[in-house]
């Protein structure tokens, strides 16, 4: 307890350091009886909908149960990417090949879209273009990689290149990892300022942003759609669910049970360091480049815009477990990357809930004439963006080529509920082991 007490800086905090620049702030809780659309979960995902909708003429209410932009999207690491995860060779035993490369386009192009929508609204976010260095856990990491690397480059035409483990200290400071791979089309940005300003061109499209609303139910009325909530009833003609890795609350209850019986909420922690000097962050971050590893409990990390912190990010813990208790073994992640970040104390560490699927896939799609859009595996910055609004340009009927994310088969398996607290710490226990023997073997 003493040693991990000395590793919180004095006044440390479980909230997102990102929320000392953009906590989301308080708006109004007032319930409309009535809007066009309603979007139910005020992240990227609903916030980009919104905007869309609202553009295209919409009347449009964005509802959220805690506060517009509060869930993973004030949350996250920041790191922007054009669907590198969803991108890989493996896509075409399930999806063939056309089927597969139409995946990892669809995907790809959420990376111009989030660039574009920044530049567009004037989002003031610290959005850089710095690229992505994904180190190898082992040599055999380092080959599929590699392999990786080139269908990205193929098929999406998104610029990617190998770095040998002798170069590994052009891109990072440190010789923990084989080597890695350079994706350029790739960015940082602050997610808390990303939320607000995606919250703020929302509303001056004309859009209507909702806090304190948590919806319990959504049923057919006439042409139109009922929502039963915490605050009363409201009603719309049609409805979008974007509540992701917060689908099924503590109690159980979900606005969409369909759709919380297909995602896995999984927790993600980060850690901010006390501030470090401009030499050491060079040394550690040459280029300042977003890290993530390819461990199947992968690390995440970066410096923070302001560029005079680590923040390290990873899953500390499968079962339930709090910031604070996540706070050393993150700690103890970092230092075996960094050595030298071994006497770094914490100022902050918080954690967000991503959801998985079990086809490892975003989904956008309709069922019982309600519209989802979730399932970004942690990945979802420019993902859920992206979503939103392709989500959105399907219920105005605006949309004018096939999106090859909407209307997958969108697998459950049987008896979840939405609650993955049963078998996540097993899984998870798995793919650490994995992880160490993997290690070892290399
Ligand atoms: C710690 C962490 C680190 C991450 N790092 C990265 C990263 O570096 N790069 C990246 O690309 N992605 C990252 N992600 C993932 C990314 O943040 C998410 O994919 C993205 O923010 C999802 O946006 P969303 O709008 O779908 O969901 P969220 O932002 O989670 O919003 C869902 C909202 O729905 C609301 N809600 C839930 N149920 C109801 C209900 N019944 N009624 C009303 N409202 C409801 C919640 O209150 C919540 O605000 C990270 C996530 C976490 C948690």
């Amino acid at each position: 307890m003493a040693l991990h007490s000395a590793l919180l800086a004095p006044g440390f905090k479980t909230t997102p350091w990102w929320w000392e620049a953009a906590e989301p702030p308080k708006r109004d809780t007032t319930l409309p009886d009535h809007a066009g659309v309603a979007v139910v979960g005020g992240g990227y995902a609903g916030l980009s909908a919104a905007l869309t909708l609202a553009r295209l003429g919409h009347e449009v209410a964005v509802l959220d149960a805690e506060r517009i932009g509060w869930g993973a999207s004030s949350r996250n690491g920041g790191m922007v990417s054009g669907g590198l995860k969803v991108a890989s060779g493996a896509l075409e035993k399930h999806h063939g090949k056309e089927g597969a490369r139409a995946i990892a386009l669809a995907a790809a192009a959420s990376f111009p879209f989030i660039e574009e929508t920044i530049a567009r609204e004037g989002i003031a976010c610290d959005y850089v273009r710095c690229g992505r260095f994904v180190p190898a856990w082992t040599p055999r990491h380092y080959d599929a990689l590699a392999a990786r690397a080139e269908f990205i480059a193929e098929v999406t035409g998104l610029p990617t290149r190998m770095l040998p483990r002798e170069r590994q200290r052009e891109a990072l400071g440190s010789d923990h990892y084989h080597g890695g791979m350079i994706a350029e089309a790739s960015g940082s940005l602050h997610p808390g300022k990303y939320a607000r300003g995606l919250a703020e061109a929302a509303e001056r499209a004309g859009a209507r942003l909702v806090d304190g609303v948590r919806v319990g139910g959504i049923r057919h009325e006439g042409s139109g759609f009922r929502l039963s909530t915490d605050r009363g009833e409201m009603r719309a003609e049609a409805v979008l669910v974007a509540t992701n890795g917060y689908s099924r609350d503590g109690r159980g209850t979900s606005a969409m049970p369909w759709l919380a019986r297909r995602l896995i909420p999984v927790g993600s922690y980060i850690i901010a360091t006390e501030e470090i000097p401009a030499e050491t962050m060079d040394r550690l971050f040459p280029g300042r480049r977003m890290i993530s590893d390819t461990k199947r409990v992968l690390n995440y990390f970066r410096p923070s815009p302001t560029g005079n912190r680590i923040l390290w990010g990873g899953r500390a813990s499968f079962g339930p477990t709090d910031p604070a208790s996540a706070a050393p073994v993150l700690h103890r992640f970092m230092s075996e990357v960094f050595p030298e970040a071994k006497s770094l104390r914490i100022t902050h560490a918080w954690t967000g809930n991503v959801a998985f699927t079990f086809d490892f896939l975003p989904h956008i799609g309709v069922q019982d004439g309600i519209h989802y859009a979730a399932g970004c595996q942690g990945s979802g910055v420019a993902m859920a963006t992206w979503l939103g609004h392709r989500a959105a340009l399907k219920i105005a009927g605006a949309e004018n080529d096939r999106f090859a994310l909407d209307g997958l088969n969108f697998p459950t398996v049987p008896l979840y509920n939405g609650n993955p607290d049963w078998f996540l710490p097993i899984i998870g226990g798995w793919y650490r082991l994995r992880d160490r023997i993997d290690r070892a073997a290399a």
